[in-house]
């Protein structure tokens, strides 16, 4: 990695910031190298660095990648699971009834 200007704790320029200040404001830092470090001397060990970014280079954090989806996917269809018979209700179970409605009201299915 070529050198990069190093910054004493807080006394870091604006328009730099670390990857988790980035990420608080929604931004990532999209493939850009390391445009700075910051160093905080530490007692008896090597310094704390944390590694700074360009906001102005930053990109918005990527909104929904297939994985993430089939993640979200995995989890809704594991709310619409019911506990009782096991079956994809089509719906995500009432957290009131906790099983599907086939399951709560036998009665009612069986008369319609
Ligand atoms: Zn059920």
């Amino acid at each position: 990695m070529a050198a990069v200007p190093v910054y004493r704790w807080r006394l870091a320029p604006d328009g730099l910031a670390t990857r988790r200040q980035l990420r608080a404001q929604g931004l990532r830092p999209g493939g850009q190298d390391v445009a700075a470090q910051l160093e905080r001397p530490r007692r008896r060990r090597g310094p704390l660095v944390a590694y700074l970014y360009s906001i102005e280079q930053a990109k918005p954090v990527r909104p929904m990648t297939p994985a993430k989806w089939a993640a979200l996917e995995r989890a809704n269809a594991a709310r619409r699971t019911c506990p009782e018979c096991r079956r994809d209700a089509g719906y995500v179970i009432p957290a009131s009834l906790g099983m599907c409605a086939t399951c709560a009201y036998p009665e009612e299915q069986r008369a319609a």
